[in-house]
C-alpha cells in the first residue's frame, strides 16, 4: 500500500518540522519551499537572524528526536542584561532554578538541520525554488510556480498543510474561497532593523555572552542576542514615523548621532552601524489572527499562517513548533483522519495562540519601558519569593509561558491575570520585600482560584 502523501507548502522552521513529524508516522511529504536550499546557497536568514528558542520548542523538537542536535549551537542566556543610558548594566534573571534559561539559535542553522533530517526520510520530497500561487478547493489543484523558470505547473493535492509564513498565500485563498473567513491583521506603528556587534578582535564577546541585552529607552528599545562567532545581532526597534523615527534618521550622520547619545555603549561597539543602517531593511510586525484554519479535510494552516504574532515574548517559533507537536500527538489519536483532526487541532491551538499573541503585545511595553522601573523588579522579586514559599501554586507568569510547556498559553495568560491582581495587593505600600505581609500572602495564594 502507498503512504498517503501530504503537501507541505513551506520549508520554513514550522512547515519542515511538520515534514518530520509526518514521516516519523509513515505519511509521504512532499514539501515545496519558494527560496533556494539553504544548505546550499546563502539565502538571507528571513526575519531573524537568531531566536529565543524555550522549552515549548525544545520539546517540539525532543520529541523528533533533534533536542540534543539543537543544543549543540545554542547559546544560554540567563535573563535580561539593562543597559542604563549611561552604559552602566545588571542582570534580571528570567527565572530561578538552573535550568531556567531560554537559548539564542541561529535561525539558518535552526532550518538546515530541520531541512537535513526531513530529508534523510526516503518518504519526504523536497522542492526548492517553487513558490505556491494558490490552490483550488474544488479540483484539489495546488499551483506551483518555478522562482528560476517562472513555469508554472499544478499539482492533484489530496491533503495540504500551509506553513507558508505570515503573509501566506494559503490563508489568502482561504479568504477569497471560505464563507465566513474571520481574520484580523494588525501591524504595529514599530519597525525593526538589525545590525551587529561583532566579535571581539581574535574571537569572544565583547559583552556577557550569556544573556539577552536591552536597552530600554520608553517608547523603543534595543535588544542583542549572542551568537556562536562571538557576535551579536541587534535589533533596533523603533517608530516606523514621528519626531524619534526610522523616518527621522535619514542619514549615517543622523544615526551615528542617535546610538552615541541614547545607546553609547553599544554604539561603541558597532563599526560598522551608519553602513549596516541602511543596507539591511526595516520589517514590521503583524498580529494575524484567523479562523478557520481548516478545510474540511484538505487544507490546515499551522504557524505563522495561521497565527503570526509580534517578537516580543519570542515565542513566535516556540509557538508553532507547538503546533507541530499537538498535530504528531493527534496523528496518535486520530490516525489519517483529516475531518475530524483538522478541527481537533485548531480547537486545541486556537485559543492558545490567540493568548500568546496578545500576551506579546503586552510584553512589547514591559521591554521597552517598564523592565527598568524598580517597581516592576521588586514585583518580580516578590513573585519569585512566592514561587519559592509555594511552588507549583504560583509560577510566574513568564516562567509559566517560558519554562513549562505543560502549561496552555491561554492557562498562563489567565492565571497570570490572577496572580498579577494578588501581587498588586500584596505589594501595595511595600518597597522592600522584607514589608511584605507573608501571613496575608499565604492567605491569598491559598485563596487563588484557576
Ligand atoms: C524580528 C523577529 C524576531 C523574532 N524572534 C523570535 C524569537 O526569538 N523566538 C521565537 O520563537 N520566534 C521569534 N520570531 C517569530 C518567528 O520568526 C516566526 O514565528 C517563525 O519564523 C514562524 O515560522 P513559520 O515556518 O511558520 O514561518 P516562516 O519562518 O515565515 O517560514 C515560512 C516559509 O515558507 C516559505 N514561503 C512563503 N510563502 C511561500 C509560498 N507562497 N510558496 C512556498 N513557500 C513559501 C518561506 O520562504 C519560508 O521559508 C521572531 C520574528 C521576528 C520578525
Amino acid at each position: 500500500m502507498t503512504a498517503q502523501k501530504i503537501h507541505i507548502v513551506g520549508g520554513g522552521l514550522v512547515g519542515t518540522l511538520a515534514a518530520i513529524v509526518l514521516a516519523q508516522r509513515g505519511f509521504a511529504v512532499a514539501l515545496y519551499e519558494r527560496r533556494p536550499d539553504m544548505r546550499k546557497v546563502a539565502v538571507a536568514a528571513g526575519r531573524s537572524i537568531n531566536l529565543a528558542l524555550t522549552a515549548r520548542g525544545l520539546k517540539a523538537l525532543g520529541e523528533v528526536g533533534l533536542h540534543d542536535e539543537v543544543m549543540k549551537f545554542a547559546i544560554a542566556m540567563r535573563g535580561r542584561m539593562l543597559h542604563d543610558a549611561q552604559g552602566n548594566t545588571s542582570l534580571v534573571p528570567y527565572g530561578q532554578k538552573p535550568h531556567e534559561v531560554i537559548h539564542s539559535v541561529s535561525r539558518g542553522d535552526l532550518n538546515k538541520l530541520l531541512l537535513e533530517k526531513a530529508g534523510s526520510y526516503a518518504s519526504v520530497e523536497i522542492f526548492f525554488n517553487q513558490r505556491c500561487a494558490g490552490y483550488d478547493l474544488a479540483s484539489r489543484h495546488l499551483t506551483l510556480v518555478d522562482e528560476q523558470s517562472s513555469r508554472e505547473k499544478t499539482v492533484i493535492a489530496d491533503v495540504v498543510i500551509g506553513a507558508d509564513g505570515g503573509g501566506s498565500a494559503l490563508r489568502h485563498t482561504m479568504s477569497n474561497h471560505v464563507k465566513d473567513f474571520a481574520m484580523t491583521q494588525d501591524t504595529l506603528a514599530h519597525g525593526y532593523k538589525e545590525l551587529v556587534i561583532p566579535a571581539a578582535p581574535g574571537g569572544g564577546f565583547l559583552m556577557e555572552k550569556h544573556a539577552l541585552h536591552i536597552w530600554p529607552r520608553k517608547s523603543y528599545m534595543l535588544i542583542a542576542l549572542p551568537n556562536m562567532d562571538g557576535s551579536f545581532t541587534v535589533t533596533l526597534f523603533l517608530a516606523h514615523e514621528g519626531r524619534e523615527s526610522f523616518a527621522a534618521l535619514a542619514t549615517e550622520a543622523d544615526v551615528q548621532a542617535f546610538f552615541a547619545e541614547i545607546f553609547p555603549d553599544a554604539a561603541r561597539m558597532m563599526p560598522s552601524l551608519g553602513k549596516d543602517f541602511f543596507h539591511n531593511p526595516t520589517g514590521s510586525m503583524t498580529t494575524v489572527k484567523c479562523l478557520p484554519w481548516h478545510v474540511q479535510d484538505q487544507l490546515l494552516l499551522i504557524g505563522d499562517a495561521a497565527h503570526a504574532i509580534v517578537p516580543f515574548f519570542g515565542q513566535g517559533m516556540n509557538a508553532g513548533f507547538e503546533d507541530c507537536s499537538a498535530l504528531g500527538a493527534l496523528l496518535e489519536t486520530h490516525g489519517a483522519d483529516w475531518k475530524s483532526l483538522f478541527p481537533a487541532l485548531e480547537k486545541m491551538r486556537k485559543p492558545n495562540t490567540d493568548a500568546i499573541a496578545d500576551m506579546a503585545l503586552e510584553n512589547f511595553v514591559e521591554m521597552h519601558d517598564t523592565v527598568a522601573d524598580a517597581r516592576f523588579q521588586f514585583k518580580k522579586q516578590v513573585g519569585f519569593e512566592l514561587e519559592r514559599r509555594y511552588p507549583g501554586r504560583f509560577i510566574p507568569r513568564y516562567a509559566m509561558v517560558v519554562f513549562h510547556p505543560e502549561i496552555p498559553y491561554a492557562e498562563a495568560k489567565r492565571r497570570g491575570e490572577i496572580q498579577d491582581i494578588l501581587l498588586e495587593e500584596l505589594c501595595a505600600g511595600a518597597t522592600t520585600i522584607e514589608q511584605i505581609d507573608w501571613h496575608k500572602a499565604a492567605q491569598l495564594v491559598g485563596d487563588m482560584k484557576f
